[in-house]
């Protein structure tokens, strides 16, 4: 039965074509043939016909080696048909009784298949040779009765009703295989069809999605700098501000959009690729909880870090996009849910060597999902419950990017929901343990990370220190502030590096402390683009970086990146300051009384 079946798998493969298939049906068929009537003639016919019979059947095996293990199929149909209408029916013409048995029968059988198994000149060429030598040898025949083997007449007989059964069987197999082929194909083709009309249906419906939530924010942006252009004269300062804060908060929606998108093509490319990093969890966490916190307080809600005690403190993978997954699915929760809480629980699944998967799971008590939504929800720019969450702002990407992200790091996704209760999202990923130390209580970290700025015992004074400190956390900025906050330094704060970059064209600073890990540009790629630039006011600012990256080595890297030092996070006051007065001059720095 395997051997059949890999036979079928060997001579009939798709990647033939229909004119090679059918020619391996005819040498199979003629190989079984052959074998068959070998033994038997050797057994009942003598040996001289059952050496003939053997010499035939050698010409077939030879024909199917060309054409199965070569592909050269006109060399094989050429040997087979050549061996069979020029010299195999011609002889047996004479041995089996002439016009008046079954031969002209196979004669035509031997005509078609030369039309099925050639192509182009040589098709009529060996048509036309063939057809000569069958008429020549009909002639001959007439011209010599002597020559035909005496047969009884009721081998006659026999011997045409077995010829019109085998010679119509070969052919109706022929033909329905041809068919069987051609509507396999034909229904390939529609499926394919079918198949490119629904992705086409998808690529419209996704670019008509996609120009609708960008226009929505550049409107905002087109609107709100006519109103500004037009208070300019009025000079209501109040309400320039407001207006280009509203500019700003539109500019960053479509940037986000636009992120987004660029980063789903890129997966659905196939041309994102992971960057996997060390990181220390807690700072992670940390960065995610802050970053959300502020949002959960606005709406009264709570937001719980329920982190397992155990779980390593340094794991190694791609930070940035867990980052990216985890803020989606927090924001996604307090966005969501209007009252009750939001807890981020983290878990190991399991863990074996130094691999170990992360189980985290994001639980709200919001709004809920219909069980009808579920499939819809890790589609591109699909909102569900549109009139319900009308006012929520939301693109329909996020959970789309998320997934994918998921996806390519080898993790899984789940969610459980309960229209009007709340949801549960369960999001499994595989890590490597970098460092075995357990992560600890995150509250008691948490705790000690804020008193970090509270605690105010500096005697330094440096109120001319203008200092710009760049992280898309603004609890991060907001610590560090408190940290120089009695030093008097001037501080300004920006998110993005885009946004660092054109504060160095604005004003010159002391000092630059910018983050490593920021979305879209990070600290590295943003120090770059500032040592490439040189006609911004700060080409000789010394520029700090900020890490959670805690790994022996890093200092030096990022040296060799162009920072002038390196301050890890949770930052130490003391640390800080003395960076400072190590890098600003020291006419700048006086002791406190
Ligand atoms: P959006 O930008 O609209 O938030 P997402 O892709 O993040 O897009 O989410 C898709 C849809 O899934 C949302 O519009 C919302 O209806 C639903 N959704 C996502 N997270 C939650 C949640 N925690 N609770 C209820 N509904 C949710």
């Amino acid at each position: 039965m395997n051997l059949f079946k890999r036979h079928m798998q060997l001579f009939f493969r798709e990647e033939l074509d229909i004119r090679h298939r059918l020619l391996n049906l005819i040498l199979s068929a003629a190989f079984v043939g052959g074998l068959f009537s070998t033994i038997a003639t050797f057994a009942v016919g003598g040996i001289t016909s059952g050496l003939a019979t053997m010499v035939v059947l050698v010409v077939v095996i030879v024909s199917l080696v060309l054409s199965v293990k070569f592909n050269q199929i006109t060399a094989a149909a050429l040997v087979i048909t050549g061996l069979a209408d020029l010299v195999l029916f011609p002889w047996m013409y004479f041995q089996s009784g002439g016009m008046h048995s079954g031969m002209p029968i196979w004669f035509v059988l031997g005509l078609i298949f030369t039309w099925l198994t050639l192509n182009g000149k040589l098709c009529y060429i060996m048509y036309f040779l063939e057809l000569s030598v069958m008429v020549v040898t009909i002639v001959i025949g007439e011209d010599h009765p002597d020559w035909f083997k005496a047969m009884p007449d009721d081998y006659m007989r026999g011997d045409i009703i077995q010829s019109i059964i085998a010679v119509s069987i070969v052919i109706g197999v022929i033909f329905k295989y041809q068919t069987y082929v051609y509507e396999k194909q034909r229904k390939k083709i529609l499926e394919k069809d079918e198949m490119l009309h629904i992705a086409n249906e998808a690529k419209s419906e996704f670019l008509a999605n996609m120009s609708h939530e960008i226009r929505t924010p550049i409107n905002g942006i087109i609107g709100m700098n006519s109103m500004l252009l037009d208070e300019i004269d009025g000079g209501n300062t109040e309400a320039i501000k407001e207006y280009a804060n509203n500019i700003n908060s539109a500019s960053r929606t479509l940037l986000a959009i636009i992120n987004d998108i660029l980063d789903i093509s890129k997966i659905e490319s196939g041309k994102m690729e992971l960057t996997l990093v060390e990181y220390d969890l807690f700072s992670v966490l940390n960065d995610c909880y802050n970053l959300t916190m502020p949002r959960a307080a606005k709406k009264d809600l709570k937001l719980e870090m329920d982190i397992a005690k155990t779980i390593p403190s340094v794991l190694k993978g791609d930070e940035v996009h867990i980052r990216q997954i985890i803020n989606n699915f927090l924001s996604n929760a307090v966005k969501y849910t209007n009252t009750g809480k939001v807890t981020l629980k983290m878990t190991e699944e399991s863990r074996k060597g130094k691999d170990i998967v992360l189980k985290l799971e994001i639980i709200d008590t919001g709004i809920g999902i219909k069980p009808e939504d579920m499939e819809k929800l890790f589609s591109n720019f699909t909102r569900i419950d549109v009139k319900r969450n009308r006012s929520i702002e939301g693109t329909g990407l996020g959970l789309a990017l998320t997934d994918k992200l998921v996806k390519l790091m080898d993790g899984e996704i789940k969610v459980e929901s309960e229209y009007g209760k709340g949801s549960i999202f369960t999001v499994t990923i595989p890590q490597q343990i970098v460092k075995d130390e357990p992560i600890g209580d995150f509250s008691d970290k948490y705790q000690s990370y804020i008193k970090l700025a509270k605690k105010m015992s500096v005697n330094v004074k440096m109120p001319d220190v203008n200092i710009l400190v760049v992280d898309d956390v603004e609890m991060n900025i907001k610590v560090f502030k408190g940290l120089l906050k009695k030093t008097g330094a001037k501080i300004d704060e920006v998110y993005s590096g885009q946004e660092c970059i054109a504060k160095l064209y604005e004003k010159e600073y002391n000092m630059v402390f910018l983050d490593h890990m920021m979305p879209e540009m990070d600290g590295v790629e943003t120090l770059r683009i500032i040592r490439e630039k040189t006609d911004h006011k700060n080409v000789d600012t010394p520029i700090v970086v900020l890490t959670a990256n805690a790994i022996v080595g890093a200092k030096e890297q990022y040296i060799k990146e162009g920072f002038v030092d390196y301050l890890s996070k949770p930052i130490q006051q003391e640390e800080l300051i003395n960076m400072i007065k190590e890098h600003v001059p020291a006419r700048l720095v006086r002791k406190s009384d």
